[in-house]
């Protein structure tokens, strides 16, 4: 740190990403993005941006949030668009976190970051053993709630009709459902924010449509939510999603079922996974999400993460004690995840003929 930062910030912990390394090529199995490349459309509509990186993009990104309320039976109005996700999140803690903010013990690392960030009271909400939540432990909470749905790292979804309940019993606040992994099997609640005032919903590009590296969530919520959100995004950066980010989501827009089609393999390859992990005497969370939360009475978490990583093939270990004996695994495609469970039962076997030499 420097002797010139200032005080409001030295606090500030710091989210720690997922590995992105360069050194050699792995299975990538730890942060959720889409095994498949984006539609041929894509690549055609951002070649054709190329040649115009001379201009700004259009700050009001007209013609995707256009085809995005058309996509979701909203209005354009209702429709905020940003530099993924994490970047509307920021906001929205911003705009709309100052009497706190209240979400589950586990769930995104973000959360309790953003809300340091803007100097946020964060509270949290216990979850039970089996990671589920207790949704009126949400209701009448005085203060902005915050849910992942479905849940992150645990992949566990609230249905709809709890999710209304929390938005109705939170008339005086906003409450934020981060629908990052909905494509993958879980009820959003976009058609709710018709109804209520205070909801705002989450999305992103970056996992069913497979653009991660593009940066482009969106939120839909009412029009007053949506225009508090844009004046933040005006008092920072009106420029913060480029022109080839804009024209390809709008592309990736009008080949829906390319991404419909690979959100089913997905949805069929984490029912196989999830099986041949059950058969090597591995707990998985009910996820519905593009991950798996999966926990062995005979691989610690940690030690799995890196036996795995030995084998060129990356997993996702968190610190938090409540998840140090699990690690979360992505949905690839079914080759990388028969070469991971191919991996887990060589190691498997490894750590059984270990213990039964400690045992001499
Ligand atoms: N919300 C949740 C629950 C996530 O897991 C992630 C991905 N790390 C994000 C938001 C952010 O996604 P992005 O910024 O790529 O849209």
């Amino acid at each position: 740190m420097s002797r010139f930062f200032s005080s409001r910030c030295a606090g500030l912990p710091a989210y720690v990403p997922g590995e992105q390394p360069q050194d050699q090529p792995y299975i990538k199995l730890n942060t959720n993005e889409s095994p498949y490349p984006p539609s041929p459309g894509v690549l055609a509509a951002v070649t054709a941006q190329a040649e115009k990186l001379c201009l700004y993009p259009d700050p009001d990104a007209g013609a995707l949030r256009a085809a995005l309320a058309r996509a979701y039976g909203v209005e354009p109005e209702n429709v905020f668009l940003s530099n993924g996700s994490d970047d509307i999140l920021n906001f929205a803690f911003l705009a709309f976190g100052e009497a706190g903010v209240l979400a589950p013990a586990v769930t995104y690392g973000f959360y309790p970051v953003y809300a340091a960030l803007h100097h946020l009271d964060y509270r949290t909400a216990a979850v039970n053993g089996d990671f589920s939540l207790n949704p009126e432990e949400y209701h009448g909470a005085g203060r902005m709630v915050v849910l992942a749905n479905p849940n992150a790292q645990t992949g566990i979804a609230l249905g709809l009709e709890a999710v209304e309940g929390i938005v109705r019993a939170n008339p005086g606040h906003v409450v934020l459902v981060d629908e990052a992994y909905v494509d993958f099997g879980a009820q959003s609640a976009v058609e709710l924010t018709k109804r209520y005032d205070n909801l705002l919903v989450v999305q992103t590009f970056s996992k069913s449509r497979s653009m991660a590296g593009a940066r482009l969530g969106f939120a839909v919520g009412d029009r007053g939510l949506v225009d508090d959100l844009r004046r933040i995004q005006y008092a920072t950066n009106p420029y913060n999603l480029n022109r080839m980010t804009q024209a390809a989501a709008l592309a990736a827009l009008a080949e829906q079922s390319y991404y419909d089609e690979n959100c089913r393999r997905i949805q069929e390859t984490r029912a196989y996974t999830r099986n041949a992990l059950e058969a090597l005497g591995f707990t998985c969370t009910d996820s519905l999400a593009n991950f798996l939360l999966a926990s062995s009475p005979e691989l610690p978490g940690g030690q799995l993460y890196r036996r795995l990583k030995e084998r060129g093939i990356l997993v996702r270990h968190f610190s938090d004690e409540r998840l140090e004996d699990w690690v979360r695994i992505t949905i690839g495609t079914r080759n990388q995840m028969e070469a991971l469970a191919a991996a887990v039962a060589d190691l498997l076997a490894i750590a059984r003929e270990e213990a039964a030499y400690a045992a001499r």
